[in-house]
């Protein structure tokens, strides 16, 4: 298993920022995530004009799913400088809506001191489960 600091090595080696054009961008943000099946997948962010686009993270579930794979047991994601960075709303949304699993998946958010949050805290009152018992 690898540790956060490996996690974290991996994604800054995905970074590779290019500038397509005025309005696209790609690889200015990496993610990496291990499944509950034990393997890591990595993604990163396209940006592209007319908001078209999407996150690291969901590249790197999106990796995940192809595998067979929906349920996250950690994640890790940095900016261009390889600080780590909280997932966006989307990606929070999309990640519980994927699988109710995920809700319990941790987040590197902070590397010094390092500070791990969950889904579930990020997202505590998730709407599909609004007026039900938790
Ligand atoms: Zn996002």
């Amino acid at each position: 298993m690898m540790t956060y600091e490996e996690m974290l090595e991996l994604a800054r080696s995905k970074l590779n920022p290019q500038r397509l054009g005025e309005y696209d961008s790609t690889g200015l943000v990496a993610a990496v995530l291990e499944g509950a099946n034990g393997k890591y997948y990595a993604g990163v962010n396209i940006d592209l004009a007319c908001g078209i686009g999407f996150c690291a993270e969901r590249s790197a579930a999106a990796a995940m799913v192809t595998d067979g794979e929906r349920t996250v047991r950690r994640f890790v994601c940095v900016d261009a400088e390889g600080k780590p960075l909280p997932p966006c709303g989307v990606c929070r949304e999309f990640l519980l809506q994927l699988s109710p699993e995920n809700a319990r998946a941790e987040f590197l958010l902070c590397e010094k001191p390092k500070k791990i949050c969950r889904l579930e805290e990020l997202m505590p009152h998730p709407w599909y489960r609004m007026g039900q018992d938790k």
